[in-house]
């Protein structure tokens, strides 16, 4: 679409994709819609500021076509099955997202998208990407469903070279048109099945990133799905598969040998047939899945052309975010870890393996997963557990059938104050040597505003033991 003067488009949903969404459409010329769900506080309070506008918006009524509607820009959350949906496919109208509509809008000399996805490490891998791009001296950012909006960054002022571009399963399944120059799915677990309808729409939409792919698909090949959609992509000419291990890798893949990361893929000529680019100890954290994530980063920027030197340089430099395995003190010889970004299995998972000796405290809401395999794979390294929150039932009783001989405390707790009890607790359980660890395996709604503000909770309830403890 070039001509956007009075082209009648309907945006789906306020909020944060929604109200930028049709700002710039209108704009633009285009004759804006807005339906809405809701029609609470906020959602007024936005209605009015795109009113003024001269934007039309329907609160309380999401699911009527607007009539003459050409194309449908909906927010990523709304779910396929919406009748809203069913009576646009009837009509014959598109529908796009957030990202589609950013990369319909980019200008002609924009900058090429290096997409990430994955069921977890999305945030820390486009982060470790932008770091290692900056550090080979290119102008890019971390965009994405990171929190950045791709609206903001395509029609901006600023110039870049290439982003880093973060993206959802939602997002890719409304970008249908989408071609990113190089692509990874870091990793495929159930999660969000509710939305998607099944596992394998979900994997579909995540298998979308490589669609129209230039230069690199990049698969994890611990995780035969991912290589799978590699296959069933349709990609450019000349475009590559590279897989990426903790292993030793095979050609075209990146890989570990003797503590190194190491590239067979994108070999400059006088290095042969393998280059090295970073220690696994220039990682922050060097755990196993962090080191997936850093060479998954690695493939993307390699793929780009960047120089061996700027991988290292980049990882050397990045910082993780918060409560994404952040070490928040020592108190008498006991590590405190915070995971709570751990609101899945699969990232617990992921966690657990990184320590040898621990504590665990888990619970929250579990969304429908079952705790069986976590604990099972767990239990050989679990001291103790604690549990909070609405659904530690489900972890008691996995414990039970897997792990029947290690101590746990049901705090039987789903107030604010539980994670202090829970840090308590865990400290009695533990000795010098071991770790306490926060990677709750659940989301936080429960008992908390979100994953923040429970590894704030938990960081607090540390530092008290510390300054009771000195
Ligand atoms: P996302 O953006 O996909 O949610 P993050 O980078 O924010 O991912 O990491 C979320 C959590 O997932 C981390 O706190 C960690 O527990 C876990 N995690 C990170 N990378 C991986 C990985 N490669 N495999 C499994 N779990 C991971």
């Amino acid at each position: 679409v070039t001509d956007w003067q009075g082209k009648h488009v309907t945006v789906a949903g306020l909020g944060v994709s929604g109200v930028p969404a049709a700002k710039v459409l209108h704009g633009l010329g285009a004759v804006v819609t807005v339906v809405n769900d809701g029609d609470d506080e906020r959602a007024r309070a936005q209605a009015a500021e795109l009113r003024a506008l001269g934007v039309t918006v329907r609160l309380g009524d999401g699911a009527t076509l607007p009539e003459g509607t050409e194309l449908i820009v909906t927010a990523p959350g709304w779910k396929p099955d919406k009748p809203l949906f069913a009576a646009a496919a009837e009509a014959g109208v598109p529908v796009w997202g957030d990202v589609e509509l950013a990369w319909q809008l980019r200008g002609p000399d924009a900058a090429p998208w290096l997409a990430v996805t994955g069921t977890n490490g999305k945030t820390t891998t486009v982060q470790m990407l932008a770091s290692i791009l900056k550090a080979a001296g290119l102008r890019t950012a971390a965009v994405g469903n990171i929190g950045v909006s791709l609206l903001d960054v395509v029609l901006g002022e600023e110039q870049y070279d290439v982003l880093a571009v973060e993206l959802s399963s939602y997002q890719l399944h409304w970008a249908p048109s989408l071609r990113a120059h190089s692509a990874a799915v870091l990793n495929l677990a159930p999660d969000h099945l509710d939305w998607h309808g099944s596992m394998e729409a979900y994997a579909a939409d995540k298998g979308r990133v490589y669609e129209g792919n230039r230069v690199a698909c990049v698969y994890n090949v611990a995780d035969k799905a991912t290589e799978d959609l590699v296959r069933e992509a349709d990609v450019e000419e000349g475009c590559r598969a590279i897989g990426f291990t903790l292993g030793t890798p095979a050609p075209s893949q990146l890989g570990v040998v003797d503590g190194i990361l190491v590239d067979r893929a994108f070999v400059e000529h006088r290095h042969k047939n393998a280059q090295e680019l970073a220690e696994v100890s220039d990682v922050n954290p060097p755990a196993p899945h962090n080191v997936a994530n850093a060479l998954a980063a690695a493939a993307l920027a390699r793929a780009f052309g960047v120089p061996a030197q700027a991988v290292r340089d980049g990882l050397r430099s990045f910082t993780p975010d918060a409560h994404r395995i952040a070490h928040v003190a020592d108190v008498d010889g006991v590590a405190y870890i915070d995971d709570s970004k751990a609101t899945n299995t699969h990232a617990a998972e992921a966690s657990l393996a990184a320590y040898e000796s621990i504590v665990w405290i888990a619970g929250g809401l579990a969304k429908g997963a079952t705790f069986d395999e976590l604990v099972a794979g767990a239990a050989k390294r679990l001291k103790g557990v604690v549990l909070i929150g609405a659904d530690r039932a489900l972890i008691r009783e996995a414990l039970a059938r897997h792990a029947p001989e290690v101590p746990v405390v049901d705090l039987e707790r789903t107030d604010t104050g539980a994670m202090r009890a829970a840090v308590r607790e865990a400290r009695r359980l533990a000795g010098a040597g071991d770790t306490v660890l926060l990677a709750p395996a659940c989301a936080s709604m429960d008992m908390f505003a979100n994953y923040n503000q429970r590894g704030d909770a938990f960081a607090e309830a540390v530092r008290e033991l510390g300054a009771a403890g000195a």
